[in-house]
This record gives C-alpha cells, sequence and structure tokens, in this order.
C-alpha cells in the first residue's frame, strides 16, 4: 500500500474541490478571521458560522474592536452558538493582544498558546494557515480521517490515540503548505470521510486508506462511549409587570455564566422543579405555556414555563426588561427561545 504520496493527492483534490467560506477569503488568510472563525467552528456547524461569522467582523472587524467592545456586546453577538466561554475568552484575549503584542496577533507557539481559550487545536490552524508554518491541526475531522487511513486501533479520544495521530499527522505535512493541507484534511473529514458510512467512492485519498483496504470504515476511528447526558426538568417563571419581563443575570461562573435567563428551577423531577421556583420566588404558577427541549452535550433540559402573579425575587441580580430590549442583552440559549416566543407572543397581541 502506497501511504507516503497521499498528501499530494489531498492538495489536488483540494485545489479542485476546496469549500468556499467567508473566513477564507483573504489572501495571505488574517490570523484573526482564522481564529474567530476556527473557535466558532467548534461545535458549531460551518453553515451556522458563516452568517455569525460575516456579522462578528461587521461588529468587530479587528482585534482593537474587538478589545474595545463590552463583554455584553460580545456575549449577546455570540448568542445562539453556545459554550459562553468560548466568547469570553475571545474578549480577554483579544485585550491581552492588544496589550502583549500591540493588537497584532502573536505568530509563536508558546505565545498563542498562553492566550485564553486557544488550545492546541487552534494554535495549529492559526501557525499553519495564516502564517504558513508547519503545525497540524489537530481537531476530531484530522483524528478520524488519519486513524482510518493509517488503521490506528487505539482510542482517538485518548491522549495516547491522539499523540500517534499528532505524529502521523506532523510527517505527513507537505512542504510549503501546510495550511492548505490542514484545511484539505478538514474539508475531506467535512464532505467525504465523514463519521458514518464515509464516501470512500469519492475519496481521492482511497488507494492509500487502511480502513478501506481492510473494510474497516465503520469500526475505525475506535472512541470511548460519550458520557450519557443527564436530563433535568426546568421549570421558568414568566412575571411581568407594565410590559417588562422579570429577568435573572446568572452567576459569573459556570454554566451559561453572565447570561440572563428567566426564574427557573432545575431537577429531576417536573413537578418538584415546579414547587422549587414556586418556594423560591414565594409564588403560585399557573398552567405551563410553553415547553421546549434543550440540548446540551452533558444536559437535556425539558422546559415548561409558567406564567406567575406575584412574585419576591431572592438574591442575586434580577431586572426587569421589555422584549425589544432583549435584543442587546445576553441571553442564555434555552431562555432566548422562551424570549423569542414570548416576543411572538406579545406582538401578536396575544394575552399571555
Ligand atoms: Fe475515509 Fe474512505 Fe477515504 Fe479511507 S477511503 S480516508 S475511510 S473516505
Amino acid at each position: 500500500m502506497e501511504k507516503n504520496n497521499w498528501p499530494a493527492k489531498l492538495l489536488a483534490w483540494f485545489d479542485e474541490n476546496r469549500r468556499e467560506l467567508p473566513w477564507r477569503e483573504s489572501h495571505p488568510r488574517n490570523p484573526y478571521h482564522v481564529w474567530i472563525s476556527e473557535i466558532m467552528l467548534q461545535q458549531t456547524r460551518t453553515e451556522t458560522v458563516r452568517e455569525y461569522f460575516r456579522r462578528w467582523m461587521e461588529q468587530f472587524p479587528t482585534i482593537k474592536d474587538l478589545a474595545q467592545a463590552s463583554e455584553e456586546q460580545v456575549l449577546r453577538a455570540w448568542q445562539g452558538l453556545g459554550y459562553y466561554s468560548r466568547a469570553r475568552n475571545l474578549h480577554k484575549a483579544a485585550r491581552q493582544i492588544m496589550v502583549e503584542w500591540a493588537g497584532r496577533m502573536p505568530a509563536e507557539k508558546k505565545a498563542l498558546a498562553a492566550l485564553p481559550g486557544i488550545g492546541p487545536y487552534t494554535v495549529g490552524a492559526i501557525l499553519s494557515m495564516a502564517f504558513g508554518q508547519p503545525v497540524p491541526a489537530v481537531d476530531g475531522n484530522l483524528l478520524r480521517v488519519l486513524a482510518r487511513l493509517y488503521g490506528v486501533d487505539e482510542d482517538i479520544s485518548g491522549t495516547a490515540g491522539k499523540k500517534t495521530i499528532t505524529e502521523l499527522a506532523e510527517k505527513a505535512l507537505p512542504e510549503g503548505r501546510p495550511g492548505d493541507f490542514n484545511e484539505a484534511m478538514m474539508d475531506l473529514g467535512a464532505e467525504i470521510c465523514i463519521p458514518k458510512h464515509p464516501r470512500c467512492g469519492q475519496c481521492p485519498v482511497q488507494e492509500s486508506c487502511t480502513a478501506w483496504q481492510q473494510n474497516r470504515t465503520d469500526s475505525l476511528p475506535v472512541k470511548k462511549a460519550k458520557p450519557i447526558q443527564k436530563e433535568f426538568a426546568a421549570a421558568c417563571g414568566i412575571f411581568c409587570t407594565e410590559g417588562r419581563y422579570l429577568l435573572h443575570k446568572r452567576p459569573s461562573k459556570g454554566m451559561l455564566a453572565s447570561m440572563w435567563e428567566f426564574p427557573m428551577a432545575l431537577d429531576h423531577d417536573g413537578e418538584k422543579a415546579r414547587q422549587d421556583l414556586e418556594t423560591q420566588l414565594e409564588t403560585a404558577a399557573g398552567p405551563a405555556v410553553w415547553q421546549h427541549k434543550h440540548v446540551f452535550t452533558h444536559q437535556i433540559w425539558h422546559m415548561k414555563a409558567y406564567l406567575l402573579e406575584k412574585i419576591s425575587c431572592p438574591e442575586g441580580e434580577w431586572a426587569y426588561f421589555t422584549p425589544a430590549e432583549w435584543e442587546k442583552i445576553p441571553l442564555a440559549g434555552p431562555h432566548a427561545k422562551l424570549a423569542a416566543w414570548l416576543k411572538k407572543t406579545v406582538d401578536s397581541k396575544e394575552k399571555v
């Protein structure tokens, strides 16, 4: 089996088939664009990121603009992408780049890795794509493709498996085109060597592929089973006075930190969650008027919203907002769904 010439075949395929994406438009590639797009693409579909990226660059066209924005503006621009620590880290890193690097993205591994939220994958992406340095960008796509190509039997979610594949990627990097190689691996992983039922018949590196030759494309890569998501009932309260709705700001640490939400209680049991909501706010909940299932990576929330007649706020940060004002504050993703429904209801003048 010929392994050594597959990167050249991959690049030839990439030259003909590369995906046109907004963050790939500048030549040479803008390091700020590479950075923002790669952070957005973590856990998010490319099609979704296109629009977020476009809006982000309108609002924060440079690292300086991002550094000068308020946290609320940054979280608001990120709203809907989830994993808000990514947005907070982008903001912090932009400020750090202004202070330590005069607003220019450093082109050095150690300096990049010292910035908040920039891990080995993003370091590899920025260095190879924007600065032409021979560093692999090892993400889920690259791990999967190389595990199949080389028939790696190690668990790719473990440290040893990742190390094996990183070394293979380092050896495979073609001279002079490390950025294109990393992008080609991303495109191959996204379009051809997909997680289930890879399209081997269309694959430019099929002849070099161990998994294909050994009929093991379904069993590679080896991956430890994901932990089961915990399920919760989320009882949310809708309390409105003079057209303004009561919201609570979540603590500055932990899940959905500093995002705004409707009053809420979580429990494994739906009835208990509703009772907790009533106890916390010293109120009685009316019938549920809205429900929604929200899926996070580690949790699933079965949300129900109840109308509240009166409330007494416990400790914490609480404030009233009109539906128009919701547009300007960062709402926690699941609560943005409730807000959207409420706004629609208010707009259509239905009595809630
Ligand atoms: Fe993936 Fe199939 Fe190509 Fe192998 S031949 S790299 S399994 S798409």
